[in-house]
């Protein structure tokens, strides 16, 4: 009865629904075939999620918005790239919740903005450019004082919403990915792309709440695997605490974090990920970005061919999106 008490202890945190539907869990038997992959190979479709182009961070901005709104919020702030997927969600969350958004990019303002740019544009987003990331912080800070000395009362949404609070969208995601199986067995691993770590503690979490002896590897966008791993062991501890379980109740939990698929650098293409984003396109019409995606399937495809799956059953790609960055 493991899954009926996870799913009643995340049904006390409000949440606010951004999708009707779960996102498609596929198959992707010709990818598999061309990687020489033996176990079968599951797609979790989070880039087909239904609101705002999809992606991870649609699961964790429904629980952000519910949480700005029992905060008496009108506006959300938060930050990212130029190109950042989770300001774009963030945005459509607003909208959506008849909230303001401000977002602080880091980099060049475009000339003509496009992709995730473009999109918060057209919903209606103020953008605030910053040089550098380390002026995100400080400038979503001035930002809100600017905002609160106008009477407006905003609520700071932090990078990639990898807080507690957001990465329980994920833990429900694994409820989902349980129901969508019905009766066949769940993945004994799951590979995905890792930058701020909410996706990866939320799926460890919901993994072990459901008794799922899954492996979760989560193939770093930038982090070394060392910061990252930290990063996911204290959200795990905040998790357990939302959840109103003991603080350490995933300690012990396996942190997997390869950073070895980064390359050059965030965002920048890599051998691999280029074989990689060909290889999901040409077979599976299956679209993936050179900042995660592309790394992460990099990284499962060279896991295949090195063998390191033989023993699976069932392999699952959780696709976390980013196919809007593809028209940047
Ligand atoms: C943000 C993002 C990730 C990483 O998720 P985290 O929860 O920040 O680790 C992976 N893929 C895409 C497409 C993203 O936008």
């Amino acid at each position: 009865m493991a899954s009926l008490d996870t799913a009643s202890l995340i049904a006390r945190v409000p949440v606010e629904a951004l999708v009707s539907s779960a996102s498609p869990l596929d198959e992707a038997p010709r990818l598999r075939a061309a990687i020489g992959l033996r176990p079968s190979l599951l797609v979790k479709r989070d880039d087909a999620l239904a609101f705002g182009f999809g992606g991870n961070k649609v699961r964790k901005a429904g629980y952000l918005v519910a949480q700005a709104r029992a905060a008496g919020a009108d506006t959300l702030i938060t930050c990212g790239g130029v190109q950042s997927n989770h300001a774009r969600v963030t945005a459509a969350a607003a909208a959506v919740a008849g909230m303001g958004c401000l977002i602080v990019a880091n980099g060049e303002p475009p000339p003509r903005p496009t992709a995730n740019a473009l999109l918060d544009v057209l919903l209606g987003a103020e953008i605030r450019y910053v040089a550098r990331r380390e002026d995100r912080e400080p400038a979503m800070d001035e930002a809100a004082r600017e905002l609160t000395a106008r009477g407006r009362r905003p609520f700071v949404v932090p990078l990639g919403a990898s807080t507690p609070r957001g990465a329980l969208g994920l833990v429900a995601a694994v409820g989902e990915l349980l129901d969508q199986l019905g009766g066949r067995p769940a993945p004994d691993v799951i590979v995905h792309a890792s930058s701020s770590g909410g996706t990866q503690a939320g799926l460890i979490a919901g993994c072990h709440l459901h008794a799922l002896a899954t492996r979760v590897v989560g193939i770093s966008a930038d982090e070394p695997a060392g910061i990252l791993t930290r990063r996911i062991v204290d959200l795990l501890a905040g998790i357990a605490a939302e959840l109103g379980l003991p603080r350490d109740r995933f300690d012990g939990q396996a942190v997997h974090v390869d950073d070895t698929f980064v390359g050059e650098g965030y965002g920048l293409p890599t051998d691999a990920s280029r074989e990689a984003a060909h290889l999901a396109a040409r077979r599976e019409a299956l679209f993936v970005d050179h900042t995660y995606t592309a790394k992460a399937l990099a990284g499962l495809i060279a896991y295949a061919r090195a063998g390191r799956f033989d023993a699976a059953r069932t392999v699952l790609f959780w696709h976390t999106g980013g196919q809007v960055g593809l028209f940047a």
